[in-house]
């Protein structure tokens, strides 16, 4: 007799859906197979059987600019839980006062209020050759991938060549992960000097301003230093055909660069700046084109892209009020809850991708990526109970007002979906059950990743 089972779902489980009851004992699946039975048991007949969706790219509270990302670490999270999201990876906020050890106690602390399980990035930001230590001691503490950017030298986060080579350097050899978000601002810088007022008063210049070429030249640099060092990459939001087909160059060169998109990038053009409403969709990268989508979904086919994260990072209607130009804006999206039904709805039931695939670019994929398999990411027996129960037929319409997230608006409002779920279990605890939020303020626990 197991603690609990799930009677008669539709398992994803690798390239295959099979019809099978998934048996949990305390916290860890402990069965799969067919007439088990539990003290407690649901039925999901009909019902899609996922592992819990791994976002391994949110900011709660982020601080940035005289901003903060409206989502703390509690509300976040749960919202999180509604979508079917089991497990976040956030960031560490860097800063040049302190060391990398210490940005990552500072957010612990920020984290403890979760509902569901996180891990973070290390933001690397005033960080100096010569430091390498830290990145031990970051590896030490569970944290085994760190952030770089090329692009906001204003708030102190760009990295220049010598910082990346040199920080490359250390990463490769202790085997942890760069992550990048790569845009090259120099062009972006040059661009800008060519608009005058009138083009600054417009949100269309937005995608202007922030072209593919910018991301393409900035993949292909650091594809460079990790072909010279042999540290292994990850482009993360990748927005456009040219920042795909610069990644896929590159793996064809043999250097280990992988690459993640959002459903932003997948589902919205950069016509919404067009719109009245046009400046809430800001964002880095730019929306792009409906071309783009088309070979951000190829790309995720063919494995050039591994996973679909949301970059969430929520600001209210009012703290991205319009001041005049598309300059003055906080940049990021609300959208961590929408996550699944979103690239269900417009992924699998519009043919897009497969239903396996969606679980490996949610799920699996991710986990491999960010050193979380197969503790998470999987339904296999010894992995975390972190199971989705998602009811395929049920349709619905997006409103920001019955979505969970600490933001007045929603980019895909209105937007019609079929695909909602239904329950998510954390570690075998039921935190959502048809609406109705169960789970429990701080149970969350920080996932120490190893190497
Ligand atoms: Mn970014
Ligand atoms: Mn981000």
């Amino acid at each position: 007799m197991f603690d609990l089972v799930i009677k008669n779902g539709q398992l994803v489980i690798a390239d295959q859906v099979v019809r099978a009851d998934i048996a949990v004992n305390g916290e860890i699946i402990a069965a799969i197979g067919m007439g088990l039975n539990g003290k407690e048991e649901y039925d999901a007949e009909g019902k899609l059987v996922l592992p819990g969706v791994i976002d391994a790219h949110t900011h709660m509270s982020l601080h940035v600019g005289g901003n903060t990302s409206s989502d703390d670490f509690f509300t976040g999270t749960r919202a999180a839980a509604y979508g079917g999201v089991t497990t976040i990876i956030d960031f560490t906020l860097g800063s040049p006062e302190r060391t990398i050890p210490q940005d990552i106690e500072i957010r612990l602390e920020e984290a403890v209020p979760s509902v569901i399980d996180y891990a973070f990035h290390s933001e690397v930001l005033g960080w100096k050759p010569g430091q390498e230590d830290q990145f031990l001691q970051a590896v030490e503490k569970g944290v085994t991938s760190f952030k770089f950017y090329t692009s906001y030298a204003a708030t102190g986060r760009r990295s220049e060549s010598g910082t990346l080579y040199h920080a490359f350097q250390a990463l490769a050899e202790l085997g942890a992960l760069a992550i990048i978000h790569a845009e090259d601002e120099h062009l972006i810088e040059s661009i800008v000097e060519t608009m005058g007022p009138e083009d600054k008063a417009r949100m269309s210049s937005l995608a202007y301003a922030r072209p593919p070429l910018c991301e393409g030249s900035a993949v292909d640099q650091v594809a460079f230093f990790a072909e010279q060092t042999g540290a292994r990459v990850h482009i993360v939001h990748v927005s456009s055909g040219l920042g795909v087909e610069r990644i896929q160059y590159a793996m064809e060169k043999g250097i280990q660069i992988s690459g993640e998109t959002c459903p932003q990038y997948l589902l919205l053009a950069r016509d919404v700046y067009e719109r009245e409403e046009g400046h809430l969709f800001s964002a880095s990268p730019a929306l792009r084109t409906r071309v783009d989508q088309e070979y951000l979904w190829d790309a995720l086919n063919m494995g050039i892209l591994t996973s679909v994260v949301t970059d969430h990072c929520p600001f209210t209607s009012g703290q991205k009020k319009w001041k005049g130009s598309f300059l003055d804006l906080p940049y990021g999206l609300p959208g961590v809850e929408t996550l699944l039904p979103l690239v269900y709805s417009e992924g699998v039931n519009k043919n897009r991708i497969s239903l396996p695939t969606l679980s490996k670019i949610l799920s699996e994929q991710t986990a491999r990526t960010f050193d979380l398999y197969p503790r998470k990411g999987v339904l296999m027996v010894g992995s975390d109970a972190d199971i989705v129960v998602f009811d395929p037929e049920k349709e619905w319409r997006i409103s920001a007002d019955a979505l969970h997230m600490n933001v007045d608006f929603s980019p895909y409002e209105e937007m019609k979906v079929k695909g909602s779920v239904e329950k998510t279990f954390s570690r075998g605890k039921l935190i959502i059950d048809s609406g109705s939020f169960l789970g429990e303020k701080g149970r969350g626990s920080f996932l120490k990743r190893n190497l």
